[in-house]
């Protein structure tokens, strides 16, 4: 496999891509916003105007997009995927998105002879642009095994959990998990600083005992440094906390904290806060304390 695809090349799209093209593969890129595409067409990549471009000139096509719509729109809209794809081609979706559409866009392709995989990814912009990233699989087993050297060039491992939609099952539950560590960071901050507590200080002593998650290694410099600057938006997170509920209620799980924590990060897009980075949800706590979580 040398002619590689990549469409969607936002906050981890286009870190995911350059390391494709570093590698070695002859790339084909499209971005909606023409512009983006810019960086790696001056770097040797081919720009496609259209989706079914891509998929024309590709042997596997990776989609990297926002949402479920958007994965729609490209596979199945006006010159998406579908219309340029022929059998033998393989889509590999790292995007977050429902399990439902995964398996939706999984059947439609497989009538075509195309094979797709649901590869969603854990890490944020720094793993994505270092190539460290995890990618956790659906799809068929053989299909995966064919792309192992794909998803170790752009990521430091890569699991196969099952048939189509499992991809996407293992990252619900794991945002699920990533966003109550968030808030747990939050609140735990909010305390100790109200109290007087030196907020770098405090971090230093979570980060040696069993309160310490990954978030509180990724996200506490963000917000002591004041850096909202989106590494992943907190609109991204509260679209997975909403796909993870419906997901709950479809397994019949009771999820009290997970419902709690997407109201807490509806309100921070609410507050204008879903273009920045998800620590940015610490603001809204701010607000109700009177007090700036800040280097001393
Ligand atoms: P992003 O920077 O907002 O990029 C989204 C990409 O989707 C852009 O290229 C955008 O194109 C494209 N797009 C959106 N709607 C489209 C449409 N209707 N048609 C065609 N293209 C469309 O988001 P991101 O942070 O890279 O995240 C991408 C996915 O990875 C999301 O599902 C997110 O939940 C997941 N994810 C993110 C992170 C993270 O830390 N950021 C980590 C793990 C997983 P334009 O440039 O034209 O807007």
């Amino acid at each position: 496999m040398k002619r590689i695809g990549f469409i969607g090349l936002g906050i981890m799209g286009e870190p995911m891509a350059v390391n494709l093209l570093n590698a070695g593969y002859e790339l084909s890129v499209y971005n909606r916003t023409r512009a983006k595409a810019e960086e790696l067409v001056k770097k040797g990549a081919n720009r496609c105007d259209f989706p079914a471009d891509v998929a024309r000139q590709s042997e596997v096509v990776f989609t990297m997009l926002t949402a479920d719509t958007a994965v729609e729109e490209v596979v199945f809209g006006n010159r998406g995927i579908l219309e340029g794809a022929s059998a033998g081609l393989i889509v590999i979706d790292c995007s977050t998105i429902s399990p439902n559409t995964s398996q939706k866009i999984y059947e439609a392709l497989g009538k075509i002879g195309v094979d797709m995989l649901d590869a969603p990814v854990t890490g944020s912009k720094p793993q994505a642009t270092e190539g460290n990233l995890t990618f956790m699989v659906g799809g068929k087993k053989e299909v995966y095994e064919t792309c192992l050297p794909l998803f170790e060039t752009m990521g430091k491992a890569a699991y196969y959990m099952g048939e189509s939609g499992a991809g996407s099952y293992t990252k619900l539950a794991n945002n699920t998990m990533g966003a109550i560590n968030l808030l747990s960071l939050v609140e735990g901050m909010m305390i100790a600083t109200k109290a007087g507590v030196d907020p770098e200080l405090f971090v230093k002593v979570v980060s040696g005992g069993g309160a310490r998650s990954g978030m509180t290694d990724n996200k506490s410099p963000k917000i002591i440094n004041r850096d909202f600057q989106p590494d992943f938006a907190t609109a991204l997170m509260y679209k997975d906390m909403k796909l993870a509920t419906q997901l709950a209620e479809q397994l019949n799980i009771p999820v009290p904290v997970l419902s709690t924590v997407k109201q807490l990060l509806q309100m921070a897009t609410a507050n204008g806060y879903g273009f920045e980075d998800v620590s940015s949800v610490v603001k809204c706590y701010e607000e109700w304390a009177d007090i700036v979580v800040q280097k001393r």
